[in-house]
């Protein structure tokens, strides 16, 4: 089983829970204790993502929960002027001698 498989079946049972500014905690329902995930500063209570500096089940577990709030509660940009791309001219056409060709005839 690669590391994929691992946290396809790992990440199931994992419940995302945020703390704090990049604090997560990760539990399983069957099981008391739950881990810590910080982040912002790569570490888990579990000790395998700093130790093996590849994310462990529960970092990966944080990353697939999205913190992201719905889109009425993002809020509202004002005053803000609208940008436009900037204007540039095309170069011109390339003359082949081809073309001049067909022009002459
Ligand atoms: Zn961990």
């Amino acid at each position: 089983m690669d590391k994929l498989d691992e946290f396809r079946t790992g990440t199931v049972t994992y419940v995302v829970m945020p703390l704090q500014k990049g604090a997560f905690k990760v539990t399983e329902p069957l099981h008391k204790d739950g881990w810590i995930v910080l982040l912002s500063e790569c570490t888990c209570t579990c000790g395998k993502f700093q130790s093996k500096k590849f994310p462990c089940l529960h970092a990966l577990a944080v990353c697939t929960f999205a913190p992201v709030p719905d889109v009425s509660a993002w809020p509202e940009a004002s005053g803000i002027p609208t940008l436009f791309p900037p204007v540039m001219s095309l170069p011109p056409p390339p003359t082949s001698p081809r073309t001049i060709q067909k022009k002459k005839s």
